[in-house]
């Protein structure tokens, strides 16, 4: 059965829930913004996403094919989430940045296996041959 998890930016300004099986797969990636960012995701349906405060305070940063959102506080500039539409993902998706849920979420994900991917070489499904700066 799905759990909510409440999370926010580091201000505060932005704040959302999602609800997330127990064996929801977390993952790092080392594509061009993930990287950089150090960006710990797991996926949420659209339905399983509310943005509960925060619209006015959230701007997106697009690159590339444009195809994901990437929405950050204008205030802090943490990334809370990514927003996106994969039909490979079952359409409209939100990747939520695991580091911004609240209480001991991070710990607990981290606990269990987190999934590599290489999306520098846009090979999703394969870990990259280095790991350690993700
Ligand atoms: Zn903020």
């Amino acid at each position: 059965m799905a759990k909510t998890y409440q999370g926010g930016c580091h201000c505060g300004a932005v704040r959302f829930e999602c609800d997330l099986e127990p064996d929801a797969e977390t993952s790092r990636c080392d594509c061009s913004i993930c990287a950089k960012g150090r960006f710990w995701k797991t996926i949420a349906r659209k339905e399983a996403f509310r943005l509960l405060q925060g619209a006015d305070m959230l701007t997106e940063y697009q690159f590339g094919n444009g195809i994901i959102h990437h929405c950050f506080c204008r205030k802090c500039g943490i990334k809370p989430f990514g927003r996106g539409t994969l039909e490979a993902l079952g359409g409209v998706f939100y990747g939520v940045n695991v580091a911004c849920l609240d209480g001991d979420a991070p710990q607990e994900f981290a606990a269990r296996e987190i999934v590599f991917q290489d999306g520098r070489n846009n090979d999703w499904s394969r870990p990259p041959v280095e790991t350690r700066h993700l």
